[in-house]
């Protein structure tokens, strides 16, 4: 089985997609990574939404990367006797330490820092700042506010005070329960929300100890200020536009994710373009066009993944939002000008073997019209320098470690196998050969463009590249295969 488009697609689970069939019709739909978002949901829901990705995956066999969102110190809200309530404009309503459920005239807000930071005339943000509230009075474990811009605020919805810095650690001790499950349960990447500081980076990376990469969620205006180092750390990028577009206004968004893209592009670390994208569909099987507009300029601009979050999680038309990105994402795909843009913004090789080839791979692919680069890969790396290049083919990633062949499903171009390593050098085109074949992306006579390296089996080595043609594989060759 494969994908058509370069660009990825991640769908956040939710209430509208948490059965096995609605996360199969997701993925066939053109899901590449699934993200949980440990902001809603218990452990027991995200426990099914992975065994259920897990067995999709099985049958599909195809990699799928389970992205696990940590909270974070966002400030959040607490529930609702009846899951919502309607804010007027004009009305007063109250935040505070209560833990029983809200309705219509307070809501429980448990961070006693925000009491201690906030003072009469301070402005309250709701939902991703479209409600918006006037601190009229406050104590240690209360705020009174007016609504300015009303609304519907609902279970756990999140609460901005732009401007003003609070105190907390990155990773609260929700956040560390709930790493500690989603490590124990296989996730393969760990999504960190509120960064705002390379140092938050240290710790969690040292929780982690390895066992998945880190994707950073860029969405504090601090953050931006060290972009550069916060990247260096990450294993990869979130645009979170969400919370970034709440402390900042909305003309600052475009520029810093294209700035971001920039940075990422240039460093190979991949990067997901995240949150409203298609959002009149959490209620319209259509999007609008300015949304397709939206969706359309993070692929000319190169992003690895776009992103669907309530769309898929709580929206109303959660298949249709993934059919209509990946239209949108392959129609961009076919346009000469996108492929022009690509080659036109590709950055320079660093000065690095792995560079050396991924740069020659992608050259002779376009040379030679080959049908695929493939490369084998333990960590990954080699691979993602490849797809840095972005090659006009798809880039087959073979690795023998399972964790990598999913992981690498978020990356731009990548189609990866989980199979054994090379032996030898016969072997080495064989089997690329074969899964190129057999997974669809190479026919009988075209070439591939193959990365290894020798010794086989040694992890950051690669050193060679080799043009080979596929052969008409047998069927015996195919039993051998599997
Ligand atoms: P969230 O992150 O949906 O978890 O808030 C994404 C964003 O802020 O854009
Ligand atoms: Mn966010």
């Amino acid at each position: 089985m494969r994908r058509t488009h370069m660009t990825k697609i991640v769908a956040t689970l939710g209430p509208s997609s948490s059965s096995g069939d609605k996360i199969r019709t997701l993925f066939e739909a053109g899901v590449d990574v699934f993200r949980l978002n440990f902001s809603h949901g218990s452990h027991d829901d995200h426990r099914q939404s992975i065994a259920a990705i897990r067995s999709i995956e099985q049958a599909a066999k195809r990699p799928i990367a389970i992205m696990m969102d940590l909270q974070g110190p966002k400030l959040r809200v607490g529930d609702f006797a009846k899951g919502a309530a309607l804010l007027e404009p004009g009305q007063s309503f109250r935040f505070d330490m209560d833990s029983a459920p809200g309705d219509a005239d307070r809501v429980s807000l448990l961070h006693k820092e925000i009491f201690a930071a906030l003072e009469p005339g301070s402005d309250l943000l709701v939902n991703d700042g479209k409600i918006r509230l006037k601190v009229t009075d406050c104590g240690k474990d209360f705020a009174d506010a007016q609504v300015v811009i009303g609304g519907e605020i609902s279970n756990h919805k999140g609460v901005n005070v732009p401007g003003v810095v609070l105190p907390l650690s990155s990773l609260t001790n929700k956040d560390r329960k709930d790493m500690q499950f989603g490590l124990d349960h296989g996730v393969d990447w760990v999504a960190l929300s509120f960064i705002q500081r390379p140092e938050d980076l240290a710790e969690a990376r040292r929780l982690i100890g390895g066992r998945a990469p880190i994707l950073t969620k860029l969405e504090k205006p601090a953050a931006i200020d060290r972009l550069d180092e916060i990247i260096e750390l990450s294993d990869a990028v979130m645009v979170a536009r969400g919370d970034l577009g709440v402390e900042m206004p909305p003309e600052d968004v475009p520029v810093l994710q294209r700035r971001i893209l920039r940075a990422c592009r240039q460093t190979g670390k991949p990067v997901i373009v995240a949150t409203q994208m298609l959002e009149s569909m959490i209620q319209s099987p259509q999007p609008t066009r300015a949304e397709a507009s939206d969706v359309a300029t993070a692929v000319y601009d190169g992003a690895d993944a776009v992103m669907l979050s309530a769309e898929t999680a709580a929206g109303k038309y959660p298949v249709e939002s993934v059919k209509m990105m990946n239209r949108i994402v392959e129609r961009v795909e076919r346009d000469s000008v996108w492929r022009s843009t690509m080659d036109a913004n590709h950055p320079e090789p660093e000065a690095t073997s792995a560079d050396a080839i991924s740069a020659a791979a992608r050259q002779i692919a376009h040379t030679l019209s080959a049908a695929a680069i493939v490369t084998y890969t333990t960590s990954g790396s080699t691979t993602l320098r490849a797809a840095r290049e972005r090659p006009d083919v798809p880039i087959i990633g073979l690795t023998p470690n399972q964790g990598t062949a999913r992981r690498l499903a978020i990356v731009w171009g990548v189609h990866s196998i989980y199979t054994s390593d090379a032996n030898d050098f016969e072997d080495m085109t064989s089997k690329a050969g074969q899964h190129a074949y057999y997974d669809g992306i190479a026919h009988p006579g075209e070439r591939i463009i193959i990365t290894a390296g020798v010794p086989f089996g040694t992890p950051g080595a690669t050193n060679l590249i080799r043009i080979a043609r596929v052969d008409d594989w047998s069927q015996e060759a195919e039993s051998r295969l599997l």
